[in-house]
């Protein structure tokens, strides 16, 4: 995590608009945004529109409006994954020739009975991996998955090892709603985006393998990757839309700002949470120290004051 090959480096913040951005979406915007500061990099925002019944109308432009509200300025034109199914489609042909894709008919409930508990969901049970049984019907396309297992050094969480074939198996890249998986949209953009760096909440380090295999069967770089923790309640869940986590207030985000350089482990002086977003970025520009990020895949936020 030193700051070397500055001018490289290219780091990114990937919000779903599903909903207005909340504390632990914002924890992952400020941590990304300060590391790509401070290797002297670029900062861009991605909008991951992908999937419409989920999509809220208005929270993308909403999420813009905070960032910008927050200073944290990005630095290049936003992608819309909404708008990018040719490239989606273009590395799903990719695979394709490569005899990586097949179609599979299956339905949740399906799977749910004859796979395995995985790490992400249930382990896909191959059913379809040989061909459509009779009369099925496709509803997706699947990832073949075999080889080694995915080894990587994450930069806050130490090395990662996973077993692919075990622990999540054929994984999804497309489904019939026309909708291209979150993994393959990902990879594709930040290859496109040209990420070095991706830092993100640790929700989504058990992805990150899944990733890994698709950029090299891609042929595209994989980036470094350091996984912030992620925020939890006093029940240890997630906070998000789901769980009623506050939106932050677009007015006034300065105290959300100091209370996520707080979760990150840092110790800005008490009266910057009064002041404007830009001098907690100043500070933060001399003392911004990733060593001091909690190196835990969660924590929880109740010993804040916000
Ligand atoms: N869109 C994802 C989220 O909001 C983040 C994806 C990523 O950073 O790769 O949780």
């Amino acid at each position: 995590m030193s700051p070397t090959a500055s001018r490289s480096y290219i780091g990114r913040f990937a919000p779903s608009p599903t909903g207005p951005l909340h504390f632990g979406s914002l924890v992952a915007a400020v941590g990304s945004f300060l590391e790509a500061r401070r290797h002297g990099g670029r900062w861009l925002v991605r909008m991951e529109d992908l999937d419409p019944p989920r999509v809220m109308p208005g929270a993308a432009d909403a999420i813009l409006r905070l960032l910008d509200a927050c200073e944290l300025h990005w630095d290049r034109p936003v992608i819309y994954q909404s708008a990018r199914a040719d490239a989606y489609h273009a590395a799903l042909h990719g695979l394709r020739a490569q005899e990586r894709v097949y179609p599979c008919g299956c339905s949740r409930r399906e799977i749910a009975d004859s796979g395995i508990a995985g790490l992400d969901g249930f382990v896909y049970p191959g059913t379809c991996r040989q061909g459509l049984k009779g009369d099925r019907r496709a509803r997706a396309l699947r990832l073949r998955v075999d080889g080694p297992f995915i080894a990587f050094d994450d930069g806050l969480q130490g090395p990662i090892v996973q077993d692919l074939v075990r622990d999540v198996g054929d994984f999804l890249l497309y489904r019939s709603e026309r909708i291209f998986s979150y993994q393959l949209a990902a990879v594709v953009d930040d290859a496109a985006q040209g990420v070095t760096d991706v830092m993100r909440g640790a929700d989504l380090l058990d992805s990150t393998p899944r990733q890994i295999y698709l950029q090299r069967l891609l042929g595209v770089p994989t980036p470094r990757y350091a996984h912030l923790p992620v925020a939890v309640d006093e029940r240890g869940e997630k906070l998000s839309k789901q769980t009623l986590a506050a939106p932050v207030d677009l007015e006034c985000p300065t105290p959300a700002l100091f209370e996520a350089l707080r979760f990150l482990g840092q110790a800005p002086n008490v009266d910057l949470r009064r002041g404007r977003p830009r001098d907690l970025w100043a500070w933060a520009r001399e003392n911004w120290d990733p060593m001091r990020v909690p190196r835990a895949r969660s924590r929880g936020i109740k010993d804040l004051f916000f």
